[in-house]
């Protein structure tokens, strides 16, 4: 079949790479003018590890990985104050456990590809008419073409989602914070391999030292720091940070001028998406596109992966029948990644405390970790993965 992928980020190229194994001729429409290879660090285990090692690119995902030491909580001079030995994570996983920049997530699954995937940057579906037997695709450069089947795979404000399902505003729930992160060069102190969180009622701001001199930082704000309208540019999010953060304390005046020095800061609303159904004649989701779980989950790449892997080995068993293979996927995965929404709207009341005695709580909760028992038995329910994958590779 022709198949449209929309999205080359972490699930688009994984379902290009299973679709194209099983001889389908795919094409990988991405809206960036290039692969976007960095981005914020994403912890990566669970049943995303399974098919990356599937996929046979779990070698390179490792490499790009982080093998990080500790989460410090830290006060405003720096005084550690809490935080966790990551090592129990990796112990509670049998070491199938690694952090990375997202983009190299995504990018060890698109060299994988080689050169059996049609890829289209710096393009976008404007329009999708179902006729019948195939799909009419609109492009914003390129002349309209035909496709057997569209997947959506471009994320939390998907386009096609919004094409063919309707207004994001239908689906969205918002989980009450924002998000916000960038990379600079040259950024100094580093604590290599401890990810530095500093929280304060509602607010908090970590950072972490990357290789080659680069440190990611990360903010998340509750939303009702937010004064005025969403900001919808560079300039805006910058505005924003400056402002939601001015009064905090530790390295956050010296992380905010590190800020104004840099080109790209990502910034978005935390949110899950709901749907209900992941499929529509010929189009189907997947990745956050179908059932976004938020940062909170600290899973959404894993299942991105795993979405992909399902959905193109449904395919292949119902011989081309995209209708049941649709219903199957679905099916097989829908319970799953509800329970992981759930879990992650449950955390969201703790991931950064409204008031000082929410903060000081979950520090006292930080610190039991630093049991090695205590971390094991919390951390095996935690990032326990409740399914077991259905095996295609044959
Ligand atoms: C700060 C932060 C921290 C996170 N931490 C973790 C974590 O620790 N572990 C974890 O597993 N997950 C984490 N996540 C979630 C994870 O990043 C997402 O769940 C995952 O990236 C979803 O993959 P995806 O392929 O569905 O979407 P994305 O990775 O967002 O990719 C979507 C792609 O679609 C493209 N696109 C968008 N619009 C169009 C269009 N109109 N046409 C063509 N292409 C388009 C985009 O450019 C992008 O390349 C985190 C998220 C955030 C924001």
């Amino acid at each position: 079949m022709r198949i449209a992928i929309s999205g080359a980020g972490v699930a688009g190229p994984a379902a290009a790479f299973w679709l194209s194994r099983a001889g389908h001729e795919v094409t990988l429409i991405e809206r960036a003018p290039q692969f976007r290879a960095g981005g914020y660090i994403v912890d990566f285990w669970g049943v995303g590890y399974d098919v990356a090692e599937r996929m046979g690119i779990i070698g390179k995902v490792r490499d790009a990985g982080y093998l990080v030491r500790e989460v410090r909580l830290v006060d405003r001079q720096g005084r550690r104050v809490s935080g966790f030995d990551v090592g129990s994570l990796r112990s509670v996983t049998g070491d199938r456990f690694t952090s990375l920049p997202r983009g190299q997530l995504a990018l060890a699954s698109y060299h994988a590809l080689g050169d059996k995937v049609e890829a289209l940057f710096g393009e976008s579906i404007v329009s999708v008419q179902d006729k019948g037997p195939a799909l009419r695709l609109s492009f914003e450069k390129q002349s309209p073409r035909e496709f057997d089947l569209l997947i959506g795979a471009d994320g939390q404000h998907s386009n096609v989602r919004r094409l063919v399902f309707g207004p994001e505003e239908r689906f969205e729930k918002r989980l009450g914070y924002y998000v916000a992160a960038f990379e600079a060069s040259g950024y100094g102190p580093r604590d290599e391999l401890v990810y530095m969180m500093h929280c304060i009622p509602g607010r908090q701001v970590s950072r972490f030292s990357m290789r080659g001199g680069r440190t990611m930082f990360l903010f998340i704000f509750r939303s009702e720091y937010l004064r005025g309208p969403e900001p919808h540019d560079t300039a805006g999010f910058k505005s924003t940070l400056e402002n939601v953060f001015a009064d905090v304390g530790w390295e956050t005046p010296q992380i905010l001028a590190a800020m104004r020095g840099v080109d790209e800061v990502y910034f978005d609303r935390v949110a899950q998406i709901k749907l209900p159904a992941w499929s529509k004649g010929r189009v189907a989701l997947i990745g956050d596109a179908a059932a976004a779980v938020s940062l909170l989950a600290g899973e959404g790449t894993g299942l991105g992966l795993t979405e992909a892997y399902v959905l193109a080995g449904a395919l292949r068993d119902a011989d081309g029948d995209h209708v049941r293979a649709f219903q199957h996927y679905e099916q097989t995965l829908r319970r799953f990644v509800e329970a992981k929404q759930k879990g992650a709207e449950n955390f969201a009341s703790t991931f950064a405390p409204r008031t000082a005695f929410g903060v000081w709580a979950r520090d006292q909760a930080l610190k039991l970790m630093a049991v090695p028992a205590l971390a094991r038995v919390f951390l095996s329910s935690a990032l326990k993965d409740d399914i077991t994958l259905p095996d295609y590779r044959a």
